[in-house]
């Protein structure tokens, strides 16, 4: 039986991060993708900042950037929009993911990882109850292998922390239902993303349209029940219909998949396993970005199984330092994020509209990023009707 120091299941960006941190400190590490090209097809806006790629730690690149993002308009209910030009532009990049997903994979390799695509990993091997490994299929081909630890980067869909042993339950409110449209043939602004908000045009979420080039971009929606009564993809063609820029277009790709936008877990962790990305519902809760969040909980992920080889341990005690550097260095910021949520979940059209026409472009950037609640508890306090909200926010 093949045998590695650590084996990783799922080759997105938390299972590359983590595959990528454990080779450079020379463990054997194999990754193991079920689909038949990585980063394809994508469930993805394709939005990536500044702040994200280096957070993940790498440098913009011709071979993934597909269109320089140079500001951003958010539009409330009735129109109202709030502008962000970025001084230091570009503030980031609408990227293709199947190439960005396959470049960071690629990283692992060169650090020494090896990755086998169309091999499912169907379940965890135990002897004498103790996680050992994995099992797998290929091509109808059934075999096992050995590793001390195993790394659950399977994605929001994930089955193997729940058979690890984990809650891996989210709560409604914190699973975003995302559709969206790769169109062609629109008219948009090539240069800035898009959102829009409001309670009729995306319950519990907003759409966004992300440009790829001149007439093509990412034009999709995440919703959210309670709060929505229909399926995302009718909020995704009414919101298009209206629009004659938009609907006289053509779509190129559909993707769809379910955001984790809340529930985050206090421990991550169990005896010779670990999870990570959005299987660990590592996610920005307010837009719901999550290649960086994977990213940065996978190189965690990897670093603690390098120590706990070194330390010849892999008891959940060991492991959960991974617990304590997540929550350290993404936890508790994004669980403040949660709390903006929170509050704007709250908020009638009405009262979105009059935010938009209160705030600053720089303030969207502070709240998504955990900062400024002081101020917009402040400005809370104007409506006697969300003054309770602002108890929230602290
Ligand atoms: C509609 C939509 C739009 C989004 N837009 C953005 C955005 O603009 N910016 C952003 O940063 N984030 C965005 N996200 C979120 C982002 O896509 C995810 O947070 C990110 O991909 C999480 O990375 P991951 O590695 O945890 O999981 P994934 O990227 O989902 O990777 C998990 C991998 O595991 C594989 N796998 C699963 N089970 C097995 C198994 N048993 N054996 C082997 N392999 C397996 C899967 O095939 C998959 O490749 C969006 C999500 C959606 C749904």
């Amino acid at each position: 039986m093949e045998r590695y120091d650590v084996v990783i299941v799922g080759a997105g960006p938390g299972g590359s991060g983590a595959a990528l941190e454990a080779a450079k400190r020379g463990l054997r590490v194999l990754m193991l993708e079920k689909r038949q090209e990585i980063g394809s097809p994508k469930r993805c806006g394709e939005g990536l900042s500044k702040n994200a790629a280096k957070r993940i730690g790498i440098e913009p690149n011709p071979m993934w950037i597909r269109r320089e993002i140079k500001g951003a308009t958010c539009y409330a209910p009735n129109g109202t929009f709030v502008r962000i030009d970025y001084k230091d532009s570009p503030e980031g990049w609408v990227i293709e993911r199947k190439l960005f997903d396959k470049y960071l994979a690629g990283m692992a390799v060169k650090a020494g990882a090896r990755i086998m695509s169309k091999t499912e990993v169907v379940g965890l091997l135990r002897e004498d109850w103790i996680i050992s490994g994995v099992e797998l299929e290929s091509n109808g081909r059934k075999w096992k292998v050995r590793a001390p630890i195993v790394i659950a980067a399977d994605g929001v869909e994930s089955m193997l922390a729940r058979e690890a042993g984990l809650d891996t339950t989210l709560k409604l409110p914190d699973v975003a239902s995302g559709v969206q449209f790769e169109m062609t043939g629109i008219d948009i602004d090539p240069d800035r993303i898009e959102l829009y908000f409001g309670n009729d045009v995306a319950p519990g979420g907003y759409v966004w349209i992300f440009p790829k080039d001149e007439n093509t971009a990412n034009v999709g929606i995440g919703v959210r029940r309670p709060y929505s009564s229909k399926p995302a993809i009718d909020y995704l063609r009414d919101f298009i219909d209206k629009r004659p820029g938009l609907k006289k277009g053509s779509i190129l790709e559909v993707n769809s998949g379910g955001v984790p936008v809340g529930g985050f877990m206090e421990s991550m962790v169990t005896d010779n396993f670990m999870v990570v990305g959005d299987a660990a519902h590592q996610v920005n809760p307010i837009h719901g970005g999550g290649m960086a969040e994977a990213f940065v909980g996978g190189r965690l992920a990897g670093q603690v199984a390098a120590e706990a080889k070194n330390a010849r341990d892999y008891s959940e005690t060991f492991l959960s330092r991974y617990n304590d550097m997540w929550w350290k260095e993404r936890g508790n910021m994004l669980k403040k994020v949660l709390k903006l949520r929170m509050v704007v979940e709250e908020l009638r059209d009405d009262e979105l509209d009059w935010l938009a026409e209160n705030l600053k472009g720089e303030d969207m950037v502070e709240f998504s990023r955990a900062k400024g609640f002081r101020m917009l508890a402040k400005l809370l306090m104007n409506k006697p009707r969300l003054m309770g909200l602002t108890k929230k926010l602290m």
